[in-house]
């Protein structure tokens, strides 16, 4: 059995931020990398992980989950170092190829409709060959990753949405887990993440912490928001409006769709139709074939049971749709410019009736953010090229369905794993500051930036 005297912990994104996530750990003679994510507020090759800093092929990497800031950039990854092995979850072996498909589709698209030079960094091609090298695994059975090295990886739940797992790395003398994105509590479909194996110890744990720095006391449960989402929900259909609710395709879109349709039945809200949206409508389909992995008392509606969005780009189709109540679940969560919830509050918004519900995190940079603290009158821009449109809509609110733990829950995760050491990451400043300050008395703790190498003494 070989010993360590020392693992190399280098951040290539994620670090002091919430942006292209990707960790390279080295262990003697074995690399791999921690997720491969995109950054999601950057475009053309500013939005990729520094892999300037990879001096070689990696020996394999992870993936947390499907969401792109942790795994967008695997294909580009691929291309520099071809047949890159990876691993992942079975379910989110599907969610990704799904999601790297669509953001061929985005780059593309975005290459010629605002000439971002670099797009598209990958094609379906480079997304297939990749694919190929991406083996999917099942959760709690640990497998040998790193050819002639004694080293095992497992998967474990981590209650983020279908598939979503965190890493145990097991090297001889050293164990190490890292998180990703992480829930302790049930969501509607999702159960919380699961206990670590027995007498498992973790000697260094890499954990997110994108909800330090919020503030949860003023905050209910999630079945308490669930009412007053219903309420605000009830109010706007009463009146003859419509309802949308921006929604990240992959995990939100299916929690929302179902929790809307459960209070349609249980006479919470008026049967209206509820809307989806192209890739929200696609990786429900990869919910409905991996049910097995959701909440055992969750209960997941056929897709049938929700209505196709229509092309938003055309504005008859949006008068059309706003003529009569319903309720849209629409990505992008955050209203980025040009996507289907933008082109549709881009018209919601020159009336007082209808009602815009942010059910996630709303980045301060985004337009959702912008639109939900703007002032009457407020002019803001929702289709580029377009003039801005004068925010008449008042009804404009956010509820908390976090798919992320709150920040005693991250404090709790660290003080039942009881680490040497705590690496902190995925965080915004102030959230990276309150977790270093607030959590893990005792274990040394690491805020690593962008580009920075630390070396844990094993
Ligand atoms: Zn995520
Ligand atoms: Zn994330």
């Amino acid at each position: 059995m070989e010993s360590y005297s020392s693992i190399n912990f280098s951040v290539l994104g994620g670090g002091g931020e919430v942006g292209a996530n990707c960790f390279q750990l080295a262990v003697n003679g074995c690399r791999i990398l921690l997720d491969c994510g995109t950054h999601p507020k950057k475009d053309g090759l500013d939005c990729l992980p520094s892999f300037d800093l990879l001096d070689r092929r990696p020996d394999a990497y992870f993936v947390s989950h499907g969401h792109v800031d942790h795994c967008g950039a695997i294909p580009y990854l691929c291309k520099q170092f071809p047949s890159t092995r990876g691993f992942a979850t079975i379910p989110s072996a599907r969610i990704i190829d799904r999601m790297l498909h669509n953001s061929a589709v985005v780059m593309d698209m975005l290459a010629k409709e605002r000439g971002i030079a670099d797009y598209p960094l990958y094609d379906h091609f480079d997304v297939g060959h990749a694919m190929r090298f991406l083996e999917a695994r099942p959760f709690s059975e640990p497998f040998t990753f790193c050819e002639g090295f004694d080293a095992q990886a497992e998967f474990i739940h981590a209650g983020h949405v279908l598939g979503s797992a965190s890493i145990l790395l097991r090297f001889p003398g050293h164990t190490v887990l890292y998180t990703g994105d992480i829930s302790r509590t049930r969501q509607f479909l999702m159960g919380g993440c699961s206990r670590l194996p027995g007498k498992v110890h973790v000697d260094t744990l890499i954990i997110e912490s994108t909800l330090g720095a919020t503030e949860e006391e003023t905050a209910g449960s999630y079945n308490d928001e669930v009412y007053r989402f219903a309420e605000a929900m009830r109010r706007v259909l009463h009146r003859g409006g419509t309802v949308l609710v921006p929604s990240f395709a992959l995990g939100r879109t299916q929690e929302i769709a179902n929790i809307i349709a459960q209070l349609q039945e249980e006479g919470e809200l008026p049967f209206t139709p509820i809307y989806t949206v192209g890739l929200g409508r696609a990786v429900y389909e990869i919910y409905d074939k991996f049910i097995e992995y959701l909440h055992p008392h969750s209960t997941l509606r056929p897709l049938s049971r929700f209505e196709r969005l229509g092309n938003v780009w055309d504005p008859a189709v949006v008068q059309n749709l706003l003529r009569r109540p319903s309720i849209i679940v629409a990505t992008s969560g955050m209203m980025t410019e040009n996507t289907p919830s933008a082109m549709l509050a881009q018209t919601m918004v020159k009336s007082s009736h209808h009602g815009i519900f942010f059910v996630g995190y709303l980045d301060p940079d985004t337009l959702g953010y912008k639109l939900l603290h703007a002032k009457p009158g407020a002019a803001l821009q929702f289709e580029l090229g377009a003039p801005p449109v004068n925010v008449v809509l008042e009804d404009i609110a956010q509820y908390r369905f976090s798919a992320h733990a709150s920040r005693s829950d991250l404090a709790a995760i660290i003080d039942r794993i009881h680490p040497r050491n705590i690496i902190y990451v995925h965080g915004d400043e102030d959230a990276l500051d309150w977790m270093r300050s607030n959590t893990g008395n005792g274990a040394t703790s690491f805020v690593p930036a962008v580009g920075q190498t630390i070396t844990i003494e094993a």
